[in-house]
């Protein structure tokens, strides 16, 4: 992963007050809650406008695309996250939430935010993958491969624009980073490894500065 702008030997003066949002509409929204404890930093349950105010970084995490797509419209809350991710606020989408963020879904017409120059195909890895795990060589994680936890997963088919994939399963991308965004196929909020989490944290802890 690419490093932050901040010294990683800095010490930790605002991380207490670092407000990260995990978008609260549908979806396996407490494990990141715990997730972001683990990681002493507030976590915030985001459904309205104001609430994505208050936050300094947003998890969209795992669900079902369509349905979080619609609801994001109704919510009234797809305008502001637009307009928020271009000013530089991090956000990471895990699953469900890479697919929200992305620029196009394969062979689908379904809404999405066209954050991430990515394109992905939903559910990819087939039925007999519906759900594993998968050791997963990170670029930039140190240490022992991550625990990726796949639940009918999409993978990347392609990646442009400044988006660069940090993570491949039989050479297809599960992982993109691109400036101040982040996406994984897999779960980091269903294991006990907060590495990724805490990437995240120290991306948003970068980006307010
Ligand atoms: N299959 C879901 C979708 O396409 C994503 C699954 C997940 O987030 N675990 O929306």
């Amino acid at each position: 992963m690419p490093a932050t702008k901040k010294s990683e030997t800095a010490k930790e003066p605002s991380k207490g007050r670092l407000r990260v949002g995990v978008l609260a509409l549908q979806g396996d929204i407490e494990e990141h809650i715990a997730a972001l404890r683990a990681c002493k930093v507030e976590p915030v349950r985001v459904k309205t406008p104001e609430d994505l105010k208050s936050v300094d970084g947003l998890i969209i995490p795992g669900g079902e695309s369509t349905t979080v797509a619609n609801l994001l419209e109704r919510f009234q809350l797809a305008k502001p996250l637009h307009d928020r991710a271009r000013t530089g606020m991090p956000i990471w989408g895990t699953c469900m939430g890479m697919i929200v963020m992305a620029d196009k879904v394969v062979g689908a017409k379904q809404p999405t935010l066209g954050l991430l120059h990515i394109e992905v195909k939903r559910n990819a890895f087939g039925r007999q993958t519906e759900s594993a795990e998968e050791p997963l060589e990170i670029e930039g994680l140190d240490g022992k491969p991550f625990p990726g936890v796949f639940i009918r997963a999409p993978w990347i088919e392609s990646a442009w624009g400044g988006a660069h994939i940090l993570s491949y399963v039989d050479g297809k991308g599960v992982m993109v980073w691109q400036k101040n965004l982040l996406g994984t196929s897999f779960h980091p909020e269903l294991t006990d490894d907060t590495r990724i989490h805490a990437y995240f944290v120290k991306m948003v802890e970068a980006a307010k500065g």
